[in-house]
């Protein structure tokens, strides 16, 4: 019996996969690397460089590596590029899923933990935001996180297939022990940005906005380490095997926020460099405001997030970049 996980040389897939290997789970990966790594999957877990579209080779996979629940990572993930070319998004994210739940009905396997997002709920209605709350998202990435969780919905009803689907915040940090983090190319993430600019990669911060109704005037978010990611996956998969689940979906934060403007003194403070930032135009689409209501996923997964504080994950992901400054590229 083990777990496939697709995107598992991605950020939140590779420390995934460490969490489950730690939890005596039997663990196979698929990652077509278009912008994961295969450095970021440990040595001994079974690695098939694979797009999930190729059905018969996963048909394989499956069968060969007795798969009996997916985590599924694979899709692409940034908002600004999913306006600019919708399209991929509905092919890479839309398509390449209900391909992957085709092969799923047709080899039995029924059980399938989702990367959802925040996004899925576009503007929010009132904070922090609950599991029922509207969902209009703002962006195709969103849109197309949304539209898979609704092919969840259906594909229980008529075929099954049971589903956990974790709306993640802002997943953010770095596995305390072992050599993974955060390495996206571009990278578009607040605290890796600043942190780059702390390593002298970059000349300066820009603080997308600081004219938002927020105490600071600038953007606030609920950070989560991917370490609790990483958990409240485990924990999905466990659920799913209890059998109570039908088509779940749980939001996955901390229920603080926090302002760009703090984040930038935290890692002022962990990194003891006076790392320069500068206000600049709002970016578009960021709402003021996106705290989670994480209640229901620990009350359903017992789910018990264990580097809660914002310290905490800065000082993980500094410790990835300073070790790493070029990502997985310097290994
Ligand atoms: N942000 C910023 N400067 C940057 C990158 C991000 O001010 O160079 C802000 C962004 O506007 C948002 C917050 O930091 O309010 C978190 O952005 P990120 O892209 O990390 O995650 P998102 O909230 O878009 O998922």
């Amino acid at each position: 019996m083990s777990v496939l996980v697709t995107g598992g040389a991605g950020y939140i897939g590779s420390h995934t996969v460490a969490e489950l290997v730690s939890h005596g789970e039997q663990v196979v990966v698929v990652d077509n690397l278009t912008t994961g790594h295969r450095e970021a999957v440990l040595d001994g877990v079974p690695f098939y460089d694979c797009d999930i579209r190729e059905s018969e080779q996963m048909r394989k996979i499956i069968r060969q590596h007795e798969v009996d629940s997916v985590i599924h990572f694979a899709a692409n993930s940034l908002v600004g590029e999913s306006v600019q070319n919708p399209l991929k998004y509905y092919e890479n994210n839309v398509g390449a899923t209900t391909r992957l739940l085709s092969v799923m009905v047709e080899t039995g396997v029924k059980r399938i933990v989702f990367s959802s997002t925040a996004a899925v709920y576009g503007e929010p209605e009132r904070m922090p935001i609950d599991e029922r709350d509207r969902k209009t998202p703002t962006n195709p990435y969103g849109e197309t996180k949304l539209a898979i969780e609704k092919m969840m919905d259906w594909s229980y009803e008529a075929y099954g297939l049971q589903s956990v689907r974790l709306r993640y915040f802002n997943a953010a940090g770095a596995h305390p022990d072992l050599p993974i983090g955060e390495d996206h190319n571009p990278e578009t993430h607040l605290i890796p940005i600043i942190l780059q600019t702390a390593l002298g990669q970059r000349e300066q911060v820009s603080i997308f906005g600081s004219d938002y109704p927020t105490e600071d005037g600038t953007c606030v978010r609920d950070y989560i380490h991917v370490m609790d990611l990483a958990s409240a996956h485990r924990l999905a998969v466990e659920r799913l095997r209890s059998g109570q689940v039908t088509a779940e979906s749980y939001n996955l934060g901390n229920g603080n926020g926090f302002s760009v403007q703090t984040v930038i003194e935290v890692a002022r403070k962990v990194t003891e460099i006076a790392i320069p930032a500068e206000k600049a135009d709002r970016r578009a689409g960021d709402p003021a405001v996106l705290v989670a209501s994480s209640n229901e996923a620990k009350r359903a997964l017992n789910w018990n997030p264990q580097f809660d504080d914002l310290e905490t994950m800065v000082a993980t992901a500094w410790k990835w970049h300073k070790s790493h400054p070029a990502g997985y590229a310097g290994n």
